[in-house]
């Protein structure tokens, strides 16, 4: 088995203390690579640094949509620089969260298009964070993508089947993770159960969204063999 958890916020500091082991226990699960996407600017030289620690670990930069208090319009010039020199596989975590109160919604998209911008640019796809914002989300990939074609995955997805189609359309993929493992959970488990592999990605979104067995813990990467075992069950 070789699976790669396509988000995993492995350079959290609730990993500060037993990184390497965490990292063992995902290798023995069958896990080899993940995407450790980024939060914020100030956050990038320790990514790195994470990712350069041990093979396999593969960071993505960007500016994290709830940790907008951090960001200046300054880095989006500075995630250019890191873009052009670091070379990494992908542009994120960004995206738009209109879940949480308080998050200027403006500031986001502003910042949010900037990212795109540099994906089309750059020509890297884009991890994407959408929360109570799926709708907001295509309508900025459809105006960025003016054109020519974007790619990405839409991390964490809890929109509509009809949202998922969408997205598709426009070359974007789906994550799913450990949300789909509640069985109250049946819209997500729907599509899991029917939507077409190829635009499926499987993630963990560790520290957080811990699946049902690990309810209220800290969740690892090693845990995508629940999620994928899950997903296995409910396609039969
Ligand atoms: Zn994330």
């Amino acid at each position: 088995m070789q699976l790669v958890d396509s988000h995993c916020h492995l350079d959290a500091a609730e990993f500060d203390a037993d990184r390497e082991q965490v990292i063992a226990r995902a290798r023995a699960a069958g896990v080899r690579r993940q995407v450790v996407p980024a939060t914020a600017a100030a956050g990038w030289p320790k990514l790195r640094e994470v990712c350069r620690a041990e093979p396999g670990l593969h960071p993505a930069y960007g500016l994290h949509p709830t940790f907008l208090a951090e960001h200046r319009p300054g880095h989006l010039t500075e995630l250019e620089a890191w873009i052009v020199r670091e070379r990494p596989p992908a542009i994120g975590e960004c995206g738009l969260d209109f879940f949480v109160e308080g998050l200027d919604q403006v500031a986001q998209a502003h910042y949010f298009d900037g990212q795109l911008q540099l994906a089309r640019e750059h020509g890297l796809p884009v991890v994407v964070h959408a929360r109570r914002a799926v709708d907001a989300v295509i309508a900025a990939i459809r105006r960025a993508g003016n054109g020519s074609r974007l790619s990405g995955v839409v991390h964490s997805f809890s929109g509509s089947p009809e949202q998922a189609r969408q997205l598709w359309q426009l070359g974007f993929m789906v994550g799913l993770g450990g949300p789909l493992t509640y069985e109250r959970a049946q819209r997500l488990r729907r599509l899991a159960a029917d939507m077409p592999l190829e635009f499926l990605l499987l993630e963990t979104d560790a520290p957080d969204q811990p699946d049902a067995d690990i309810r209220g813990q800290r969740n690892e990467p090693a845990r995508l063999r629940r999620v994928l075992d899950v997903v296995a069950e409910l396609r039969g």
